[in-house]
């Protein structure tokens, strides 16, 4: 019996991002170059694929800096520590390779601007988050955090001058709405408006607003705890078409396909092209399926690894 007809059509951008492309490569050279074990404090990035396809070459992954032993070798994550997650690996005496994304150092770095001079600093953010708990703690006891409208309202009012740093991973349009309430609240705040959201988040929102306007269902490949996998879930979903993020094919439930013409496939900055491979050969195995990409922005964005991994015989020496 002949398979059912299926459209597939794949977002563009999708997937990995600059950030998370250095942050892989700078736990494999440490790997090459000093040998396993290499400790990761938090997972270098949110995907466990990447994670453990990391841990089978030699990577162990700590939630915190006790649990590396002194003087090893050990990388921070894509999403940034705090000032004394620092300190303690310092106390360690750890050989440190940062995989912090630049544009999250960014972020830290107007943080800890704002805070010299004297500004009041609120966060947009989702707790709980480490890159939140990463920026929180550049000036700790200095920021506020604010996740919705209801915490912009419950915030007391501010005689000081205020300033506002964003998550880099939020939701476009939800940001958005938070920014213009705490200017109509505090005027006079300062802050970055949308800039302080990825390049890499911004265009994958921006490709599965397309996506959405060309497919019956949208399948988000990344783990459920990862924050730019869930907004563009959200904004599918906002956009009008049913839309499920799932970890890879496995998780795919073929009663979500009946009666679908076309499905849009995209993937978090966190999750390999393998996965969405791995997706679409799921689905020729159920349907007769036609692939494309949708038109959209080609990326170009390239971060520098740390030196000491791009000049390996002076760092050994
Ligand atoms: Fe950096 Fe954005 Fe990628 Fe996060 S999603 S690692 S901030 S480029």
């Amino acid at each position: 019996m002949s398979k059912p007809a299926l459209r597939v059509v794949l977002a563009q951008p999708r997937g990995f991002c600059a950030g998370v492309i250095r942050a892989v490569e700078i736990v494999e050279r440490a790997l090459e170059i000093y040998g396993a074990p290499v400790y990761v404090r938090h997972e270098v990035v949110h995907n466990k694929h990447v994670v453990n396809s990391l841990r089978e070459k030699g990577a162990r992954f700590v939630e915190q800096i006790e649990d590396i032993p002194f003087g090893a070798t050990a990388v921070f994550s894509a999403h940034g520590v705090s000032k004394k997650v620092e300190e303690e690996a310092e106390v360690r005496g750890l050989h440190v390779l940062d995989a912090t994304c630049p544009l999250v150092s960014r972020v830290h770095n107007e943080t800890r601007r704002y805070a010299r001079k004297g500004y009041g600093i609120i966060l947009i953010g989702h707790a709980d988050h480490p890159e939140v708990m990463g920026t929180m703690g550049q000036v700790p006891g200095k920021i506020q955090l604010v996740s919705d409208l209801d915490d912009v309202t419950a915030l007391p009012a501010n005689p000081e001058k205020l300033a506002y740093v964003t998550q880099t991973t939020l939701s476009v349009d939800d940001t958005r709405e938070i920014i213009e309430a705490l200017k109509a609240r505090f005027p006079e705040i300062l802050g970055p408006d949308l800039n302080d959201i990825c390049y890499a988040t911004q265009n994958r929102q921006t490709a599965v607003r397309l996506l959405a306007a060309r497919s019956d269902v949208i399948f988000v490949i990344g783990a459920d705890y990862s924050s730019n996998s869930n907004r563009l879930r959200e904004i599918g979903e906002i956009s009008g078409t049913r839309s499920y993020l799932i970890p890879d094919a496995g998780h795919l439930d073929p009663a979500w396909l009946d009666g679908v013409g076309t499905v849009g496939i995209t993937a978090g900055a966190s999750a390999p092209e393998e996965l969405v491979n791995g997706l679409i050969d799921r689905l020729g195995e159920l349907f007769d399926i036609t692939v494309s990409d949708l038109d959209g922005i080609r990326e170009t964005v390239v971060f520098n690894l740390p030196r000491e991994l791009t000049a390996p015989s002076e760092a050994i020496a």
